[in-house]
């Protein structure tokens, strides 16, 4: 019977399955994050057995918090929840009974896939087997009309017939997809405290890279002005995503007093960021970085044409990912939503930028017309003056939480379960 099997969420990815090479590394490292996401729950083990994975559950293991974190984790295309089960038909029918009995539904299909190959019956035989006896029960509790539907069924049951295993589950969940974070090696992205920059580390850490933060604030922080709480919330909740995040701080007021009393006031933006990008560099290489990613989308705003974009680019040699280059506005919004940091990038501030801002940004720049512009700067010096003064804070996800790590003590990368 159902409460004597054991349970578990049973796990698939996609694209890991086409890294033929690796796949052992890919698949290590999910398992690796699954349990480093789990951290704190009873779980028993997590195996991986013939392509997919399962997280088995202790008995007292609490269903909402295990999905909840397990929705978190790129990689995973898909989940349920799942019960091991006999196999024989007559068995997974029962075992399925039990789980699509708890509500009503007046459509449903059964669908087989068949890993063992030596499993007596073919998948259809089992899909119209199962399917029948499911029927028959369906019918009995909710009434005549429950039918099979297979295009669109209200619910659809899963069987996994494993050689040492059968799993059934209903009602599929789905994952973040994605590679597993920590796959593809280190970026830093420059993250404000508005909504772009970080659903654009988001996008990156989807696609397995590990992304560090560099903010520049205005010194001191003043209370309720300074963006600096604001990028520090902003990491902290993307760190469920990749369980360790390092953000520097970095003090830009200085800098821009100098840019806005040597350099000629519509190219100020421009060379903020280039004074950005040139110091987030610096970061990125100390932290062997491969690129650096900001949140800029084409022409969302002045310096974001395609001129001025090129011309900020100019100064870096890492290549500059900028994963929303063609997101609207309300996209970028939508994952926010999704992801959890539009609350955060809601709150307002006074930004450092503001304070300095020219009344006609140039639109149309060239780089080395910006070069100019900056050629009363001594460049070297304000690039070592922002490193200089940039402080790193720590954020380590650990049993469901984010906690600050002092400056010294280093974060660890989650314990895996074997
Ligand atoms: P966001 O783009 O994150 O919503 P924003 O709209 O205030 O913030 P933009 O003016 O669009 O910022 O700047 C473009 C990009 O430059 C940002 O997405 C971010 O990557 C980078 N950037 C801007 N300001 C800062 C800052 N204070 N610290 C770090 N990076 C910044
Ligand atoms: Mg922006």
């Amino acid at each position: 019977m159902i409460e004597a099997m054991r349970r578990a969420i049973l796990i698939h990815y996609h694209e890991i399955a086409l890294k033929a090479g690796n796949r052992g590394f890919f698949v290590g490292k999910l398992k690796h994050n699954l349990a480093a996401a789990l951290e704190g729950l009873p779980v028993d083990r997590i195996t991986h057995p013939e392509g997919r994975i399962t997280v088995w559950l202790g008995d007292d293991a609490p269903l909402e918090p295990v999905l909840d974190r397990v929705r978190r984790v790129f990689g995973v295309a898909n989940f349920a929840v799942a019960h091991e089960s006999g196999r024989e038909p007559a068995a997974i029918a029962e075992t399925a009974w039990a789980m699509l009995r708890e509500r009503p539904f007046a459509t449903f299909a059964v669908r087989v896939k068949r890993a063992d190959k030596t499993y007596p019956m073919m998948s259809l035989e089992v899909e119209r087997a199962v399917g029948g006896m499911l029927k028959v029960r369906a019918q009995e509790a909710f009434g005549p009309q429950v039918a099979v539907n297979l295009d669109a069924p209200e619910r659809t049951c899963s069987i996994e017939i494993m050689r040492d295993l059968v799993l059934v589950s209903v009602d599929k969940l789905a994952g973040p997809g994605g590679m597993s974070v920590g796959t593809a090696g280190r970026v830093m992205c420059l993250l404000s405290g508005g909504f772009d920059s970080a659903v654009a580390a988001w996008f990156m850490m989807k696609r397995g890279a590990k992304v560090l933060f560099t903010h520049f604030h205005a010194t001191p922080e003043r209370a309720g002005q300074s963006s600096a709480p604001v990028a520090r919330e902003l990491a902290r909740r993307l760190t469920p995503w990749q369980f360790n995040s390092f953000l520097w701080m970095a003090p830009f007021e200085e800098i821009q007093r100098h840019i806005v009393a040597k350099a000629p006031a519509p190219f100020r933006i421009i060379l903020y960021r280039r004074m950005m990008l040139r110091i987030a560099e610096r970061l990125a290489r100390r932290e062997n970085c491969l690129g650096l990613v900001t949140g800029d989308s084409l022409a969302q705003v002045a310096s974001q044409t395609l001129h001025n974009l090129q011309t900020v680019n100019d100064v870096a040699r890492l290549p500059v990912y900028r994963p929303l280059i063609g997101f609207d506005k309300e996209e970028i919004m939508h994952r926010a939503r999704l992801l959890g940091t539009y609350a955060t990038s809601s709150q307002k501030f006074e930004d450092c930028c503001p304070l300095f801002m020219p009344k006609n940004p140039i639109i149309h720049s060239q780089a080395d017309t910006a070069t100019q512009a900056e050629s009363a700067l001594d460049v070297e010096a304000l690039i070592k003056l922002g490193v200089a003064g940039a402080t790193l804070e720590r954020f380590h996800y650990k049993t469901g939480e984010v906690v600050e790590c002092g400056a010294t003590e280093a974060p660890r990368d989650p314990v895996v379960s074997p």
